[in-house]
């Protein structure tokens, strides 16, 4: 039930950590982060229950940090809150990551047509289908904005989705579809949230993406167009905050 996404040279595994335990209060049952390290390499860590269950699985199990990633807490729809269910979930041999809130509507439909290609799944979320399918995307394209602009037209729902590729350390790549998605500016760092809480620590500087949009932030860019690629206005708003 909440998102966060940062690039930047703060420590990634910690400012996922502090921004979803700012939106803890939007409620949820499991949660998630994925990291690209500083060595290259895609890492996840998920786990049900509360955020503690989270912090103490890293405490068990280390992850390297990186300056590259996402994280998530999940509301279930679809499958059960279990460590297999919670995001992210993954495509493309492992090497793409995606975390998402709301529901996937056509979800069985595409799984059907995964599974006939020979995809498998590890999960009973609809989210799967959609990393299944952005991985099988990104590999035709190897551009994880492309990719998404390819997918985005199959699927029905609401959907706010963020994702990262191995092969594209540096960037995240968000779409929303009536879901919520906001961009934090930073100074040589960028983060996306599903509310303002999830970096409000960092940058009282935001910009709303509006519906059917798709967002791709680095440390020092953002680039926001429609669902079709064409380029969207974007206006930066300030955060009131009393933290
Ligand atoms: N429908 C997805 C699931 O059940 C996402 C739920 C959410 O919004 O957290 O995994």
């Amino acid at each position: 039930c909440g998102i966060v996404g940062y690039v930047g040279s703060n420590k990634t595994v910690d400012v996922l950590m502090g921004g979803l335990g700012r939106l803890e209060y939007r409620g949820y049952d499991s949660a998630g982060i994925a990291v690209i390290d500083d060595f290259g390499v895609l890492n996840t860590a998920k786990k049900a229950g509360k955020l503690a269950a989270l912090t103490n699985e890293l405490k068990a199990h280390p992850i390297n940090n990186g300056t590259t990633g996402i994280g998530h807490t999940r509301w279930a729809t679809h499958g059960g809150p279990t460590d297999g269910n919670a995001h992210p979930h993954l495509g493309d041999n492992n090497k793409l990551a995606l975390i998402h809130n709301g529901i996937i509507e056509n979800f069985a439909v595409l799984r059907e047509e995964l599974l006939a290609e020979g995809f498998t799944f590890l999960s009973e979320t609809d989210t799967e289908v959609a990393a299944v399918l952005l991985g099988r995307e990104y590999q035709r394209v190897g551009d994880l904005g492309e990719a998404f602009r390819a997918i985005v037209a199959r699927l029905d729902g609401a959907f706010t989705l963020l994702a990262v590729h191995q092969d594209q350390p540096g960037v995240v790549v968000g779409a929303r579809r009536n879901s919520p998605l906001v961009i934090g500016l930073g100074d040589g760092e960028n983060f996306l949230g599903s509310d303002v809480a999830a970096f409000v620590e960092y940058t009282r500087r935001a910009v709303a993406i509006g519906q059917d949009q798709i967002v791709t932030i680095t440390a020092d860019a953002v680039t926001v167009t429609d669902f079709d690629g064409h380029p969207v206005e974007t206006e930066e708003f300030d955060i009131a905050w009393d933290a």
